[in-house]
């Protein structure tokens, strides 16, 4: 294929990148000194080899430990659990300084049905560390609340529904699980995103979850 075709359709794949904004990527490159190109080609090489995922909540983070910073803290809450889309939504949650509780990164593909394997496979992961925290290598880790902050999009409000789901199929099964699940409060309008909502409006929806 074309070489200028093929690193096109490679940045196609990329999260709201189409063709146009693909090919401008490509011009964009072809006219970059040689050094610089070499820059940004081993910048993505280190965020292969030097990132690993929370063996507990998926969180990126840089370092060998398994479990990222959140994860590893003394000062956080392990008797809660919040379940998020993405990484994004993480970031946004701990700015507003509401939340001490653990994560748990869902980053359920967006066509659920296309990608539904996967998905059932994530969501299995999810069951398994409420169930069974310490095989996560989390410690002393006792849900008694888990909060579902998908978003208000189509995609958020699907994932919420096979949260909820998993949930109740674990307080059914498992009769030790004893744990009330919330949703946050609304406030976030429909159709946004966790990751775009400003601070204050998070917070309340933090504090009013029920
Ligand atoms: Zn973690």
């Amino acid at each position: 294929m074309d070489i200028i075709q093929r690193l096109s359709n490679l940045f196609s794949d990329f999260p709201t990148v189409g063709p146009r904004t693909a090919s401008r990527f490509v011009f964009y490159l072809m006219r970059q000194p040689k050094e610089r190109i070499e820059e940004i080609t081993n910048a993505i090489l280190e965020l292969k080899n030097k990132i690993k995922f929370c063996s507990f909540c998926l969180n990126p983070h840089q370092g060998d430990n398994l479990l990222c910073p959140i994860c590893t803290s003394y000062n956080r809450n392990k008797n809660l659990l919040c379940i998020i889309e993405k990484e994004q939504d993480l970031i946004s949650i701990e700015k507003t300084g509401k939340y001490n509780g653990l994560y748990f990164i869902l980053n359920l593909s967006g066509s659920l049905t296309r990608n539904q394997e996967i998905n059932t496979l994530k969501l299995e992961g999810l069951k398994q560390r409420i169930i069974n925290p310490e095989k996560f290598n989390i410690k002393d880790a006792k849900f008694v609340e888990i909060i579902i902050a998908t978003n208000p999009t189509p995609e958020g409000i699907n994932a919420s529904v096979l949260v909820e789901r998993i949930l109740k199929e674990i307080l059914r099964l498992y009769s030790g699980q004893g744990f009330k699940v919330t949703h946050l409060a609304r406030g976030i309008p429909v159709g946004g995103e966790l990751e775009y909502a400003d601070e204050e409006t998070l917070e309340s929806a933090f504090e009013g979850r029920k």
